[in-house]
């Protein structure tokens, strides 16, 4: 008996389903080979956005930023930090509100920087404003 993970390709958008001890061993995209839990902040469009954040078993916090936010590009760093420091466990992505402005309003966000965590297909919990990547760490922690 082994327990997999649906995980859509961040990527191509390609839905996975990776057993869960595999995360760690650097499981890659059927479709594209991309990793699929590198470890990496991966930007994203609207339609991988809501395939992942629908469909996924494993947390995705993603990151909603603008080009013209000082305080989200501030954040960038950190964000990567704790992606890396949740390697295997959960997956982090951003997408550019600018680009996509839909996603902001279906999601009503009013002010970004914004994180949202995502875990089996639905919403977790929302920490905003630019925090430092320790803070990060632990909001995922507090989660998984
Ligand atoms: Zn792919």
């Amino acid at each position: 008996m082994s327990e997999s993970a649906r995980l859509t390709c961040l990527f191509c958008g390609q839905a996975n389903r990776v057993p869960v001890a595999k995360l760690d061993a650097g499981p890659k995209c059927a479709k594209c080979g991309a990793k699929l839990a590198a470890g990496d902040v991966v930007a994203f469009d609207v339609t991988r956005h809501d395939k992942a954040t629908r469909n996924d078993d494993l947390p995705l916090i993603v990151d909603y930023w603008a080009p013209w936010c000082g305080p989200c590009k501030m954040m960038a760093p950190e964000f990567a930090k704790a992606a890396i420091a949740l390697r295997g466990k959960a997956r982090f992505a951003k997408i550019d509100t600018q680009d996509y402005p839909a996603v902001s309003q279906r999601l009503q966000i009013r002010g970004i920087p914004l994180l949202i965590l995502y875990a089996k297909g639905r919403e977790v919990a929302r920490l905003s404003g630019a925090r430092p990547a320790t803070d990060i760490e632990g909001f995922v922690r507090q989660h998984l």
